[in-house]
């Protein structure tokens, strides 16, 4: 499959998430990295994006809640290359009714080539990266070749 060079920005646009039993680690984690957040274009689901700015002050443009399709508001930007990272504090331990937009976000960031955390620790090691302060190009691949293609041999 042919393949596309994108590059992400040294400014990044990073969307954040957390389940319900999620919010207070993830409202804790951005003011420990309130400094590099900063420099940064902040977006997330509805609740978690005022819950962040109403406890650090860091502006995050807000979506819909998640369960009201607020994580697909998100896969739906990561398509158009509005996103660039995610940091999503999900709840392994508790059923969300939204799970199948759950697993639809994880996928299509797989898809792609997005980094994304699921657990502090992953978040730790993404936000102190070196690529957080410089551009980083990454291969995905080539829609417009891939639509071409598949028109072509389904004919
Ligand atoms: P919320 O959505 O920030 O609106 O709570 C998060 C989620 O559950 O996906």
């Amino acid at each position: 499959m042919k393949e596309l060079s994108l590059t992400i920005r040294k400014q990044k646009n990073i969307a954040l998430i957390a389940h319900d039993g999620k919010k207070k680690e993830l409202i804790d984690w951005c003011m420990q990295h309130k400094e590099i957040l900063s420099k940064h274009f902040l977006c997330g689901t509805g609740t978690t994006a005022r819950m962040i700015t109403e406890a650090t002050d860091l502006p995050v443009k807000g979506f819909n809640s998640g369960p009201l399709g607020g994580d697909q508001q998100i896969g739906a930007r990561i398509v158009e290359g509005k996103i660039d990272i995610v940091i999503f504090f999900s709840d392994p331990l508790t059923a969300q009714p939204h799970d199948p937009d759950v697993k639809a976000l994880l996928r299509i960031a797989q898809v792609y080539d997005i980094p994304i955390a699921n657990n502090r620790s992953t978040a730790d090691f993404l936000i102190t990266s070196p690529y957080m302060d410089q551009e980083y190009t990454h291969k995905v691949i080539n829609f417009q070749e891939n639509i071409r293609e598949r028109a072509e041999k389904l004919k």
